[in-house]
């Protein structure tokens, strides 16, 4: 079977180094192992999402030599799709109306922050429901332990029910929840490897529960240390000196390969380098686990200094 990874950006922003970062990365892992890297733009959150960015990052992708193969996938033309499992979840009597206001909101996202989440007290769970008012619909979590071994980060081992909880698979507002669609498109899309930061690596066996009740095998889950500002938080979409507009007025693309794959332990120094001419390079062996901090300030070049 070819080996198929992805990149699944959410078109909410420009895209910054550290998603440059995931999809280098996911793209090397698959390349090198002669197989195909697809993209899926995550635009179910209607109010986030915006084509002009979808666009945007698809020119920065070709720009920076990161080629995706077929076509890319969208998932807001996807909601037959999400609709049929979301009824098959419902008909296993897995699910619950849930009123209450707060995270349904944020279901659509997936995770930032390490993974941060409160697990839900279950106060729907019992409720009668009640057809007229908008609701929210979670999955049951079980008393279940999955066991996962990480591409990178190793084993774990997570308590649906103590460490998840029940979890949003549509929000009030009809949107489908960022868990139950990467579920569903990594399955029907045939992906074998997800690589992507690791703040997500807890939404894994979220991920592979759902698979199970749908009968789905789960890809296998490769996570990558973060890229932080000098704050230590995450690299995001507010860092605009990191930002690609910004990135692509100073730097080649050979330039931002060469920073990044010294900082993903690839190269000694960050030598410019194509894309192409870093599959020989790559190996997990040689990515950092610990997070990498990484200045934002505006003078920071990303080639060697002349000598
Ligand atoms: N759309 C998600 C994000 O941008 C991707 C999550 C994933 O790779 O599973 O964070």
């Amino acid at each position: 079977m070819t080996p198929k990874g992805r990149f699944a950006p959410s078109p909410t922003g420009r895209m910054h180094l550290g998603n440059v970062f995931s999809a280098l990365l996911s793209w090397l892992s698959a390349k090198s192992k002669g197989g195909k890297w697809l993209l899926r733009i995550e635009d179910i959150d209607p109010q986030r999402s915006r084509q002009q960015y979808a666009n945007l990052l698809m020119d920065d992708l070709q720009w920076l030599g990161l080629q995706w193969d077929g076509e890319p996938v969208y998932q807001s033309q996807r909601s037959h799709i999400y609709e049929e499992h979301f009824e098959r979840l419902r008909a296993q009597g897995l699910t619950y109306p849930c009123y209450c206001s707060r995270a349904d909101l944020l279901a659509t996202q997936a995770p930032h922050g390490n993974d941060a989440r409160t697990v839900y007290s279950g106060t729907c769970r019992s409720l009668p429901s009640q057809p007229d008012r908008p609701a929210a619909t979670r999955l049951m979590a079980p008393n279940q332990t999955i066991a996962f071994t990480d591409g990178h980060y190793g084993q774990h081992s997570v308590s649906l029910a103590q460490q998840v909880g029940d979890f949003i698979i549509r929000r009030k507002d009809g949107a489908w929840a960022y868990q139950l669609a990467v579920v569903v498109d990594d399955a029907l899309m045939g992906i074998t490897e997800v690589v992507r930061g690791r703040d997500l690596l807890l939404s894994s066996p979220q991920q592979m529960y759902v698979a199970q009740l749908l009968g789905y095998t789960p890809p296998q889950f490769i996570h990558l240390p973060l890229l932080l500002n000098t704050d230590g938080q995450r690299l995001s979409k507010r860092d605009r000196s990191l930002d690609m507009a910004t990135l692509r007025q100073r730097h080649t693309a050979s330039d931002i390969m060469g920073h990044l794959a010294h900082l993903a332990g690839l190269q000694p120094s960050p030598t410019p380098i194509t894309a192409h001419e870093l599959i020989p390079l790559f190996s997990w062996n040689r990515v950092p686990l610990n997070d990498i901090r990484h200045p934002t300030c505006t003078t920071h070049t990303a080639s060697p200094p002349a000598p």
